[in-house]
């Protein structure tokens, strides 16, 4: 669109003489000359002489009504960079300002995004130097990049994908920062149309056939607001709006909303002349449609933080349909279409800077605060990007260190972005003070204490809520090499108690035995044969045979007494969930390929056909000291009562038990089976905790459950 507006150097200053005077209109034309000697032999991409990309961008600067200073900075600002002239040299030509603007946008073009935070950081503190020098600096540098983005199509894919990322990630956050909406807009859909051509497009053509459809139904909407307005006596006029691409796109993403639903609302906007008419429209429009609860929105009292004013409201249109409105004055509109740009724009009709103006100022002044309060660069960049980027949370350490997470993130994320120790030893957490689950999504700005318990181990659940990279792969990674240790030790201890039934100790199994061994197994260490073993891979009766055939000297040892069983559950030994086992019951392990040992009751139902298979039983019995809560399930058929389930629960806890499901199975007028999955310490414990429900006058009889049938058995 610019290229046919301004052609050349004369076009454009055509364009000044409707705001700039004469004698400032002529500084622009030398800045052009002055740029297109300095150019002299430079070619962009596209072909075209160097001098035509300045010139555009003090084209797009000119239709903001930047004043001449800033146009003569956008005709110069490649100069320095590209070309031998020096800052001092155009210092000399146009004056101090105009060198001054240029360094900035020059050293603006040195910073580059990346992925280093230090860097990036650092980078972000130029800029804010650079832009509370001059503001009009960060002008000429969004219209810079605006466009080179209109001209990214003639690089190369990669570059193309890494300038639009960019432009997304930083320019369009900024635009928006300063309340550009035109400009925010522009970066969005070029930026999107770079990074997927044929996403965009496919959702371009979708837009098109809708609005043939929607033609009818906007004209229809509009006429009535129109009219409405009219017979009240407001004066406004009433434009229907549509959404640009990239927002439906990212609506689509983020909200995961259809296509449909996204262009099933009708938006328009009513622009009126003094801010109270803004509220009369609102009260007429509101008797004409019905509001929708909750949806009004006044930010004309209460300004967005870039200076964003309007009314916002949604109407229940004809049919139903849902109408978006936003009532605004024109000057209002010019700051939501331009913001800081506004500035500039309306200058000459009124001396008193615009609120856009005043705004970005200050988030400026506040990012040079920050600034210089901030220990660090890091902590700076922590600061600015809570502004720019609404997707990121920022929380503390009690220390008041600053942490960057994607929103979503819980305290675990956080404990494992503090350190991966702190994240494998949390256990609990205080978020600004109070106790909370370790789920807890974090919100931005609360204060988050880890706290820790040495020796405490990641716990599998965490994955399903953690969103942070660095916190997902250290879960996975602890579990596995967990898995691998106790696998390790389990399958020492079966092969020992293996070669114990032979009467042999593993002490006595020559070298040379145990090598060929290894050899023939393709395996190339004795840890890695435990471990097959602890995972039921390999059977420690069959390697225990191998070794004994291989092995003169062996010496006899006692025959092994059985497997103790400690306590808790581990990644290679499982209680198994159809019998539930709890010490003082009988019990039997089995080899389970991949789960090592599983433990049933020795009377499970599940396990009779495994029974006599020597090579995958293991005669296990309980530890003494065994410790620890276990899961039993109990069966408990009852009448009716008001309030039994709570009178249960009480006995329950009364006997120091905890309760982990409560479930009705069954239930008809009279009588109810409820089951309930209970935590005890043994036996002797689950006795007295039946005993205690027994006592209960509703209660007809109690039995624990054992080989559950109804769920698929745990042995393979
Ligand atoms: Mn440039």
């Amino acid at each position: 669109m610019s290229a046919l507006q301004i052609e050349n150097i004369n076009s454009l200053a055509d364009g000044l003489s409707g705001y700039l005077a004469g004698q400032q209109i002529n500084l622009v034309r030398r800045a052009y000359f002055y740029a297109e000697q300095a150019h002299e032999g430079q070619f962009r991409r596209t072909g075209d002489p160097y001098i035509t990309h300045p010139l555009q961008v003090a084209g797009i600067l000119s239709k903001m009504h930047m004043d001449h200073q800033s146009l003569m900075a956008a005709m110069l600002h490649d100069v320095i960079e590209d070309t031998g002239i020096t800052k001092t040299a155009i210092k000399s030509q146009f004056g101090n300002t105009v060198a001054e603007m240029v360094d900035g946008v020059s050293k603006l073009s040195q910073i580059s995004f990346g992925s280093h935070a230090e860097a990036q950081a650092e980078n972000f503190q130029k800029m804010a130097l650079a832009m509370s020098r001059d503001l009009r600096v960060i002008m000429v540098k969004l219209a810079d990049r605006l466009h080179n983005m209109r001209t990214i199509k003639v690089l190369p894919p990669d570059k193309r994908r890494r300038i639009a990322r960019e432009t997304l990630d930083i320019y369009a956050p900024i635009a928006n920062r300063l309340g550009m909406n035109d400009m925010r807009i522009e970066f969005e859909d070029l930026a999107f149309d770079a990074m997927y051509p044929l996403r965009f497009r496919r959702i371009a053509a979708a837009v098109r056939k809708v609005r043939g459809n929607r033609k009818e139904i906007v004209s229809q909407i509009q006429t009535s607001l129109e009219a409405c307005l009219e017979r009240e006596g407001l004066p406004g006029r009433t434009i229907g709006r549509e959404k640009h691409l990239y927002s439906i796109y990212d609506k689509m993403r983020s909200k995961r909303k259809s296509f449909s639903e996204i262009m099933d609302v009708y938006a328009f906007r009513i622009v009126v002349d003094r801010v109270d008419t803004c509220y009369r429209v609102l009260g007429a429009i509101h008797s004409l449609y019905k509001p929708v609860p909750g949806r009004f929105k006044d930010y004309i009292a209460i300004p967005k933080a870039n200076g964003y004013q309007s009314l916002h409201t949604t109407l229940f249109g004809m049919h139903g349909l849902p109408i978006e409105i936003q009532i605004r004055t024109e000057e209002m509109e010019a700051m939501a279409n331009n913001g800081i740009a506004a500035h500039w724009l309306y200058k000459s009709s009124e001396d008193i800077p615009s609120n856009a103006h005043i705004r970005a100022r200050e988030w400026v002044n506040g990012l040079l605060e920050m600034q210089q309060s901030a220990g660090n660069s890091m902590e700076f960049i922590e600061n600015v990007k809570i502004d720019l980027f609404p997707d990121e949370i920022y929380v503390f350490t009690p220390k008041g260190e600053i942490f960057e997470l994607p929103s979503g993130s819980t305290p675990v994320d956080f404990a494992y972005a503090i350190h991966t120790d702190v994240g494998s030893t949390c256990v609990a957490c205080r978020i600004s003070r109070r106790l909370a689950p370790l789920s807890e999504p974090l919100q931005s700005g609360q204060t988050v204490e880890i706290i820790t318990a040495p020796g405490h181990k990641p716990n599998p659940a965490w994955l399903s809520f953690v969103v942070t990279a660095r916190a997902r792969t250290s879960i996975r990674h602890f579990l596995k090499s967990q898995k691998l240790s106790e696998s390790i030790a389990l399958g020492r201890r079966l092969l020992t108690k293996a070669l114990a039934s032979f009467g042999v100790s593993l002490d006595s199994v020559s070298r040379e035995a145990i090598s060929s061994t290894l050899e023939q197994l393709r395996l190339d260490s004795l840890n890695k044969l435990f471990g097959e073993i602890g995972l039921g891979n390999r059977m420690s009766h069959t390697v225990a045979q191998r070794l004994i055939s291989l092995n003169e000297n062996a010496i006899g040892t006692e025959l092994g007494g059985n497997l103790l069983v400690r306590g808790a559950q581990s990644s290679v030994m499982n209680y198994a969930r159809c019998c539930n086992p709890i010490p003082g019951d009988r019990i039997t392990g089995f080899i389970s390929s991949e789960r090592g040992l599983v433990i049933h009751t020795r009377d499970c139902n599940n396990i009779s056909d495994l029974r006599n298979d020597p090579e995958k039983c293991v005669e296990v019995n309980w530890d003494p000291e065994v410790h620890g809560e276990f899961t039993v399930e109990v069966r408990v058929e009852l009448e009716h009562q008001r309030g039994i389930i709570a009178t249960l629960a009480t006995a329950i806890t009364g006997a120091e038990a905890n309760v982990e499901k409560i479930s009705t199975v069954e239930r008809d007028a009279h009588f109810s089976i409820v089951n309930l999955l209970i935590n005890v310490r043994n036996r002797v414990h689950l006795a007295r905790v039946m005993r205690k429900i027994r006592m209960i006058k509703a209660v007809t009889r109690v039995t624990r459950v054992k080989s559950r049938k109804t769920r698929r058995p745990t042995v393979h």
